[in-house]
């Protein structure tokens, strides 16, 4: 006989599929046990499985009664999400008093169901009780095909309640430090926004504050280790109230320098343009940014619109790498750790990919129960992010203009804008990186299923990644279909025998 707890979301089209499993289950001689709220007790009854009840908080009173059936639907994790604070302690004692030989069967959208089964060590499954989602699928877009409004009343529920999950954020805070990461009890230090000295002890600390915090510095003298490398451009970056002016991103390469043009939204368009390490933001006036992105972008059909400028910066272009990115009890994450030159689009995305490594190996650490992830997370992580520092500094060298270039170095750059362009290999291996550092899977185990496909809009034989991949902020700049839009200055006979080859 084998106990299962079943964790399913307190919703009828979750619960009734999974009614006849159960029934199925009890006859075969197992002990199945529903953790549900009281309207479901009757149903679970009459398939001769145990009930416990759980409460869930009662719908948000602020969303209005004539809510969009569509912004509900989308709420649903939200709700979800404030219903596991209240529910989480109660099942996971529950689950533990059950005993090791549990298996907890959790529907997808039961946020506590794989929760309680980390944390309680039991084996889980999952049942898809409705539709199918991974990266191909997004929630907000999915089943209906159209986009979920967001309604400012909608929005506050659900930051709201999902704040409710998160311990408590302190903000300007002053002089922190992290003392003892090679002890059991590291602590943090800082003044509160009162002024008030205070310390914070710790099971572990996670530096997760970017290239400038001080996270790095708590680490001793010689036990990190820092790679760098420093470009001798920059990248100046605009915000322009403009529509974008074309549906996809463009990266240029032309004798000038690079330039990327991008969209936030469907008013707003980010541009950069490449300039000397060392410019000064007061030498590039509105006017002078737009000449020149009007130059670099120039190829025959196409219209740069300008707009009024929002937003204006400069970037250093820089590859760092510090090893290893665990110390003790104090651990690295995204920027902190290390840093990519922006052509990549990398940054964000290893962020987010380093924090839920980390979350998930802190679980099993945390509870006790194995350190073995957590062991392991600096090697794994820097895996990763070498694979991603490589094919950063890869792109920025292919697309830009290094002052100490001679004519063979400049060939050398565009037989590989070719190639990349031309080879559906190349741009496959393209496709390939621009969205590893967030896979679980590696190249070495070949293309997971399902991230590339044949696109009707593509040339003949191009294989491009599908639309639906998930990509971070500006994420998916580095994809085959877009880098066939690199392009030199129209005029060139360079670029003349470049669309001719194109053709
Ligand atoms: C121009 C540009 C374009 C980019 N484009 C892309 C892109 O298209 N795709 C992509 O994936 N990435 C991109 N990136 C990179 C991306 O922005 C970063 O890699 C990412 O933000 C790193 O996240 P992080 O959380 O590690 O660090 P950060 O975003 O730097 O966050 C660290 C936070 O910690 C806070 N902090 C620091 N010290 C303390 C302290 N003592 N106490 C409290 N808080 C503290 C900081 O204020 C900051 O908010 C781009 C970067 C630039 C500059």
């Amino acid at each position: 006989m084998t106990q299962l707890a079943f964790l399913i979301a307190p919703m009828h089209g979750h619960v009734n599929p999974t009614l006849p499993v159960a029934r199925e289950l009890v006859a075969r001689g197992h002990r199945v046990i529903y953790w549900l709220t009281a309207q479901f007790r009757d149903a679970v009854a009459a398939t001769g499985a145990e009930f416990r009840e759980i409460r869930t908080p009662p719908p948000d009173p602020r969303l209005p009664a004539d809510t969009d059936p569509l912004v509900t639907l989308a709420l649903i994790p939200a709700r979800l999400a404030a219903a596991a604070v209240e529910v989480l302690p109660g099942v996971l004692d529950g689950v533990r008093e059950l005993g090791p030989d549990t298996v907890v069967v959790y529907d997808q959208l039961c946020v506590w169901g794989r929760l309680v089964a980390e944390v309680a060590g039991v084996p889980a499954a999952m049942l898809c009780t409705t539709y199918a989602s991974n990266e191909h699928f997004s929630f907000l877009t999915g089943p209906h095909g159209r986009t979920v409004p967001r309604i400012p009343a909608a929005m506050e529920v659900f930051d709201g309640d999902l704040g409710r999950l998160a311990a408590p954020i302190l903000f300007d805070v002053d002089e922190v430090s992290v003392h003892d990461p090679g002890g059991d009890r590291p602590r943090v230090t800082f003044t509160d926004a009162g002024g008030t000295a205070r310390t914070l002890v710790c099971d572990v600390v996670a530096g997760c504050d970017g290239f400038h915090g001080v996270s790095r510095t708590a680490f001793p003298p010689g036990a990190l280790r820092t790679y760098r490398r420093e470009y001798p451009f920059a990248w100046l970056g605009i915000l322009a109230r403009t529509p974008p002016s074309h549906h996809e991103l463009i990266y240029a390469y032309s004798d000038r320098g690079f330039a990327l043009h991008s969209m936030r939204s469907p008013e707003i368009t980010r541009l950069y343009l490449q300039v000397p390490a060392g410019e000064r933001i007061e030498d590039w006036p509105d006017d002078r940014i737009w000449d020149e992105l009007a130059v670099r972008l120039a190829v025959d059909g196409f219209d740069l619109r300008s707009g009024p400028v929002l937003e204006k910066g400069l970037t250093s272009v820089r590859s760092v790498v510090t090893e290893p990115m665990r110390y003790g009890r104090l651990l690295l994450a995204g920027d902190a750790a290390h840093i990519v030159p922006p052509t990549g689009a990398k940054g964000m995305n290893l962020a987010v990919a380093d924090a839920l490594d980390l979350s998930r190996a802190l679980v099993p650490f945390l509870s006790g129960r194995s350190t073995e992830l957590l062991d392991g997370y600096s090697d794994r992580r820097l895996h990763r992010v070498w694979r991603a520092e490589h094919f950063s500094w890869w792109m920025t060298s292919m697309l830009h203009r290094f002052p100490d270039d001679d004519p063979f170095e400049r060939r050398l750059q565009l037989a590989q804008l070719r190639y990349t362009v031309s080879s559906v290999a190349a741009a496959t291996s393209l496709a390939e990186n621009s969205t590893w550092a967030c896979r679980t899977t590696s190249p070495e185990a070949g293309p997971r299923q399902g991230t590339t496909r044949r696109d009707s809009g593509a040339e003949p034989g191009r294989t491009v990644r599908s639309p639906r991949a998930p990509s971070g902020r500006e994420a998916s700049t580095a994809t085959p279909g877009r880098a066939r839009r690199t392009r030199r200055r129209s005029g060139s006979p360079e670029a003349a025998r470049l669309r001719r080859e194109r053709r």
